[in-house]
């Protein structure tokens, strides 16, 4: 066994023994000794350096990944265990980073830690909002917002004298730089995650919740991420947010290029710059503008180099994600871009004439995301079916006029983070079968597919599965107040509430078991479904699904004739922490998007790796795990993509139909405004959730109800063949390396950045 020298530092520093220290002491202890270990690391190298641009960074907490990248992980644990301390209570203590919203923000996190960990010269660039997305707590069956400070005096971030004018209309605001390591897995070499930031924040201004003064920009610019634009002072103050992080991005890429011998003409040989979502489109026209006021280009040869060094990622074909900012908004806050962005559509209109392609339409809006087609080298989407969508559909426009620039990036998922951290005693087993060279490749676990008849191995899995349930019931019941029935099947969905993601259908389910159990159709073993999740503070429907889920929860959990077969759990302020835990103990994954609207998804990828199986629509990355793992791995239901928007295209869909005709549907969803639910709710929120469902249901949960119920009563009871089941979940243990986020980076290298190869 080797030894780190984490005692000696620490009874060094201290002058105690590890043993009489407290947790919170050894967790700053690791904290600066990992600081230390990662500070003289060389920075990675190479000519053409990416700039992954993202308003969110969706991190999860530092300390274990780090040590596990130092590959000391197991080391320190068996160090702290040998004096009485125990690793995962000191993680505990560790706050988790609030800089990220979901998915996105996660999959930006995972890209930093491959990109580190394949050598690449590439950095994370974003804000330091210092109360983060907003802290989620229940009261009365409700969700409400509270800001989450998470940034501690011991922190990882490390100061710097990094600082750019940046200037708005009004003012010049300074920015300060504060750096993230971002260690790669076993590598001599490391990359920052760059946070902007400035200072003079006032917290004062923070009234009730998360609601705050939204016009002292100079005090309030990090506050929050994604602080509520529902009206004009809000979307200003996001058009302040975005600009501020590419102005200080592309600033510090100009400076870090000439510092290394770039004479800026040849920009594009010295930096790359990944627009991850519309966010940071700003940074196309700010480039321009710093090339051509501080640097002497004409504005013909600024765009010629801007459009060299940019790359654009969709995620979404939600209209309400696709940015359009007013000029005359753009106006109040960056006048400077303004002028260039409108000579960059009149260079659009110039070659094209199609109304659907201007980058300003007719009635003045800034279309974000056409002009990081226009002016870039590359257009990717997040899944096969997603960028299928865009060529076809969506984007069908800028494909016809750039089919070269289009090109499918599916996401991927840092194995070190979501199998060796999150599940060790699964990631030990899997060494024990079959070695530790899946760690570098991850395909390698295809090798898993000769034990896929082998009982023990089956016994063992379930074994885990078991202990993974045991260690969330005790993680729940610590921080969640939550009861877990740990011989329960655990069925799980988290993900941010969204009614395109369809909880929704999912309590309806709930509804609808509950009624079968009520009327003595008992189930062969009990179920638990368990969900996480924030709701956008402003997006009432789904604040109001919360609310059915949080009163099912309160009823089915206190009837004694229910609880039995059935418990509902909504977990409170699902974070990455929470994902860690619940995880690696569950049984079903609910991917239950309506198709064709979730672009990829990467949870169906984390539960696949930890041995959950998948009950899912043909939607997002779903697609690529049923290709891989084969019909009979996978539980597949609902209407396909093409016939979704067909319907869309006809607008032929009515919930009504499907809620007159169906007595299953009406019943599961009259309960909603049941009696039994008003008397533990809110009316108001319950009647409206009911009224929607009936009367619009814009992302038709009703059409694939009877489907979805159905697959899942064949889920559970294939369940109860354990032998059956197990090899399932080998099967997609097995398959799912291609779902690495190394192999996601390595295509981004080779197919757009080109990093690796100057
Ligand atoms: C992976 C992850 C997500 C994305 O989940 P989807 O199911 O793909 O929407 C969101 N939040 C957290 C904390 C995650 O870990």
């Amino acid at each position: 066994m080797t030894t780190t020298n984490f005692t000696n530092y620490i009874e060094a520093k201290t002058g105690q023994t590890l043993a009489a220290l407290d947790n919170k002491t050894i967790y700053v202890g690791l904290l600066d000794f990992v600081k230390e270990a990662a500070k003289d690391k060389p920075k990675n190298d190479s000519k053409r350096k990416v700039y992954y641009i993202s308003a969110e960074f969706l991190i999860g907490k530092l300390l274990s990944n780090n040590l596990i990248n130092l590959g000391i992980y197991k080391d320190i644990k068996e160090e702290l265990a040998r004096a009485g301390k125990s690793i995962s209570q000191i993680e505990d203590i560790e706050p988790e980073p609030s800089l990220g919203n979901g998915g996105l923000g996660r999959l930006a996190s995972c890209f930093i830690d491959s990109m580190s960990t394949l050598g690449i010269n590439g950095e994370g660039v974003g804000l330091n909002y210092h109360c983060g997305l907003f802290k989620q707590v229940f009261r009365d069956n409700q969700q409400e917002a509270e800001p989450n400070f998470w940034i501690e005096d011991d922190s990882w971030l490390v100061p710097t004298d990094i600082s750019y004018d940046v200037p708005f209309r009004d003012f010049t605001l300074k920015s300060r730089l504060d750096r993230i390591d971002i260690l790669g897995y076993k590598k001599e070499t490391k990359n920052y995650l760059n946070l902007f930031d400035i200072n003079g924040l006032d917290y004062g201004l923070i009234k009730d919740g998360i609601t705050f003064d939204k016009e002292e920009i100079q005090k309030n610019l990090t506050l929050f991420l994604y602080p509520d634009d529902s009206d004009k002072q809000g979307e200003l103050l996001r058009i302040y947010q975005q600009y501020f992080m590419v102005s200080n991005a592309a600033q510090l890429l100009i400076d870090e290029a000439l510092q290394r011998g770039s004479n800026l003409h040849d920009l594009a040989d010295y930096a790359y710059v990944q627009i991850n979502d519309t966010h940071p489109s700003l940074v196309i026209p700010e480039l321009i503008r710093l090339l051509t006021e501080k640097h002497g280009f004409d504005f013909a040869e600024a765009v010629a180099v801007v459009q060299k060094m940019v790359g654009y990622t969709n995620h979404t074909i939600l209209a309400e994600a696709l940015e359009k900012w007013p000029l005359d908004f753009l106006e109040e806050v960056v006048p400077n871009l303004v002028a260039i962005i409108k000579r960059l559509d009149a260079l659009v209109r110039d070659q094209y004439e199609d109304a659907r392609v201007q980058i300003i339409d007719e009635s003045g809006r800034v279309h974000m995301a056409h002009m990081d087609i226009h002016f870039s080298t590359s257009v990717n989407g997040v899944a096969a079916l997603h960028t299928d969508i865009l060529k076809n559909s969506e984007l069908k426009p800028f494909y016809d006029l750039y089919p070269d620039r289009f090109n499918n990036k599916t996401n991927g998922i840092t194995f070190r983070r979501w199998l060796e951290f999150a599940d060790q005693d699964l990631a030990d087993y899997i060494k024990e079968l079959i070695g530790d060279d899946y760690l570098e490749d991850a395909t390698k676990l295809e090798k898993l597919l000769a034990f896929a008849d082998d009982k023990t191995v089956h016994e063992k899995l379930a074994e885990i599965k078991f202990k993974n349930k045991l260690a969330l019931k005790r993680y729940l019941k610590a921080n969640k107040n939550i009861d877990l029935d740990e011989h329960s099947i655990i069925d799980t969905q988290i993900k941010r509430f969204h009614e395109y993601k369809r909880q929704q259908m999912n309590a309806l389910y709930v509804i609808h078991k509950y009624l079968a159990i009520k009327n003595g159709q008992l189930p062969q073993r009990k179920v638990t479904v368990i969900f996480g999740g924030k709701a956008a503070p402003a997006y009432t429907i789904a604040q109001d699904i919360i609310h059915l889920i949080l009163c099912l929860s309160e009823l089915i959990n206190n009837d004694p004739e229910v609880s039995p077969y059935l418990n509902v759990h909504l977990v409170e302020n699902y974070n990455v922490t929470v994902a860690e835990k619940l995880i690696p103990a569950t049984d079903i994954s609910e991917q239950i998007s309506l198709a064709s609207k979730e672009a990829s998804g990467t949870g169906n990828m984390k539960f696949m790796l930890n041995g959950a199986l998948t009950l899912g629509t043909m939607d997002g990355a779903n697609v690529e795990i049923a290709e891989l793992v084969g019909p009979e791995n996978i539980y597949i239901f609902g209407k396909d993509s093409d016939t979704i928007i067909d319907l869309y295209d006809k607008e032929a869909y009515v919930s009504k139909d499907y809620y007159e005709n169906d007595a299953a549907i009406k019943e599961a969803v009259d309960f909603i405004v049941s009696d039994q639910l008003t008397a533990l709710g809110n009316k108001e929120r319950l009647e409206r959730l009911y009224q929607e469902l009936i009367n619009k249901d814009w992302f038709m949960t009703l059409i694939d109800f009877t489907d979805y119920v159905a697959k899942k009563e064949e889920m559970l009871a294939d369940y109860e063949d354990q032998d059956l089941w197990n090899r399932k979940v080998i099967q997609n243990i097995a398959k799912a390396g291609f779902f690495s986020s190394d192999r996601t980076i390595e295509q981004y290298d080779a197919d757009i950045w080109h990093s690796l190869d100057q």
